[in-house]
């Protein structure tokens, strides 16, 4: 894949960058090490300030910056400056908990004393270098999900961003050097995704987190277990939404819309397999496919565009195959499952609803990375939690019931990372983020984010 900014709205490219050279790769390598060495030893206050000061010059550059990311992928220009904030709001919140997060951990004074010591304790310590792989369709968002607990917990980082997102890559390096972060402390490398691996057995990288689809990840995980590099994942997902019975099912239509078309969507998190008890089926399928017929497809840059292009040429062939394939094995289409007339140019698709899905259909299974969603009818709880479970991703789950009882069930019994209940998924930096089965492994956010990238060193005094 090229490194180029192509403006999906259009087609255009606007620009194309030369991948850095093997030479370049290892004087960035080396300064991500001897940054390290120093950047380790700094104290949270010192790490808080730097990592206020980056949010602050983040907020500033607010509108300049969501109009490249939107350039660079296609989102909503308005939802492109709804992620410079909520990644400010997540960067003062590391810099203001991660002392706490991290600070030194007692056991009990009896398990002291059974251990032999006079004390004892956990400190948490930073790990090193860490590659961090980031993809495209939140193209800040990602990459300060994991920057702002690496860098808080005392890491280096090193950004191999999708190669779709360069100017936003370029800036974010910009970002931190501007705050005032020691030089090395963030780095870019502008490098395509064969020399990852290069990169990532090079001895000055510590660990790698990904996030990206499932074959990517299976590659970084292979390499960094060849290597014995800790690695977290944040994969696909497929995540199910339940309507049951005594659901505000007009609410759970409207929230459906906006779960299945955020980011165009494309979304790890977006809601794809709608699961529908058959007692409100007919009336959620009504409201829900007028919903997303009343999108407003359009330009992104125009603030009341709600739908734009998919990010990729690419992107938009892989889901008409299994729109067709859907159609094929005998899927209604209530709404969309076609490039709109009205904009030829650019990668548009309509946001679509299919109903009457089997497991004859690579949609049952695949991930739709794009406007699409499917329907399901069943006939009550127990088959909702058995199609919810009938895919190989676990990211998170959505739920509508105001009944306690199966509230607690789907707790107990939805295999994902997180369960949302009469709302629709959305990260929070005290919440920890990530998926169960191929959806990866490991947890981004909150405490169990900041403590993936440290050594957990056990002090023990005789
Ligand atoms: P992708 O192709 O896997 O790309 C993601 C990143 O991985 C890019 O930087 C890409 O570089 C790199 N990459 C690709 N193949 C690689 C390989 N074999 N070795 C090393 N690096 C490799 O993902 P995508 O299709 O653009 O993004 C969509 C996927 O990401 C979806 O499956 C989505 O669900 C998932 N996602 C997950 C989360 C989460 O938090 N769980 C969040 C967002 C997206 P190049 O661009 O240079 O190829």
């Amino acid at each position: 894949m090229p490194i180029s900014t192509t403006n999906p709205a259009t087609g255009e490219t606007l620009e194309t960058f030369e991948a850095m050279d093997a030479e370049e790769v290892d004087r960035r390598l080396e300064r991500a090490r001897t940054a390290f060495e120093e950047y380790r030893t700094t104290g949270f206050a010192e790490r808080a300030e730097l990592m206020r000061r980056a949010a602050d010059e983040l907020e500033k550059d607010q509108d300049e910056i969501a109009r490249t990311v939107t350039t660079e992928m296609g989102k909503p220009v308005a939802a492109a400056r709804a992620e410079v904030a909520k990644c400010v709001k997540a960067m003062r919140w590391y810099a203001e908990r991660a002392e706490g997060l991290l600070a030194d951990e007692h056991p009990s004074q009896g398990d002291v004393e059974d251990s032999g010591a006079t004390t004892a304790y956990v400190r948490y310590r930073p790990l090193g270098p860490v590659l961090a792989v980031m993809p495209w369709n939140f193209p800040l968002w990602q990459v300060i999900r994991f920057a702002a607990p690496a860098l808080m917990a005392g890491n280096t980082g090193l950004l191999k961003h999708a190669s779709n997102v360069p100017r936003t890559a370029l800036y974010l390096e910009e970002l931190f050097r501007r705050a005032g972060y020691p030089e090395g402390c963030f780095q870019t490398l502008l490098i395509g995704s064969g020399e990852v691996e290069g990169v990532l057995r090079d001895r000055r990288v510590a660990a790698a987190t990904l996030t990206g689809s499932e074959p990517a990840g299976r590659s970084v995980a292979s390499i960094a277990g060849d290597e014995i590099k800790k690695t977290v994942l944040e994969l696909g997902g497929s995540d199910p939404y339940l309507v049951l019975p005594s659901a505000d099912v007009a609410k759970a239509a409207e929230v459906a819309v906006a779960a299945r078309t955020q980011n165009n969507g494309q979304s790890c998190i977006a809601a794809k397999r709608f699961i529908v008890h058959r007692e409100v089926y007919e009336e959620f399928a009504r409201l829900f496919t007028d919903g997303m017929r009343a999108l407003k497809i359009g330009d992104p840059m125009d603030e009341s565009t709600r739908i734009g292009p998919l990010s990729s040429e690419r992107g938009r062939a892989d889901l008409e195959e299994l729109v067709e394939d859907a159609r094929k094995h005998g899927a209604t289409v209530l709404c969309g499952g076609r490039r709109p007339a009205s904009h030829p140019a650019g990668w548009f698709y309509e946001p679509t609803v299919l109903a009457d899905i089997t497991p004859a259909m690579r949609i049952h299974r695949e991930e739709t990375f794009g406007p699409v969603a499917t329907l399901y009818r069943v006939a009550d709880l127990d088959e909702a939690i058995e199609v919810a479970n009938d895919t190989d991703f676990g990211l998170s789950s959505n739920v509508w019931t105001r009944d306690r009882a199966e509230q607690e069930r789907c707790v107990r019994d939805l295999r994902a990372g997180g369960v949302y209940f009469n709302g629709m998924t959305a990260s929070h930096p005290a919440m920890p983020f990530g998926g169960v089965k191929r959806s990866g492994y490991g947890r981004e956010l909150s405490g169990h984010g900041i403590r993936e990238f440290c050594n957990a060193t056990t002090v023990w005094h005789g």
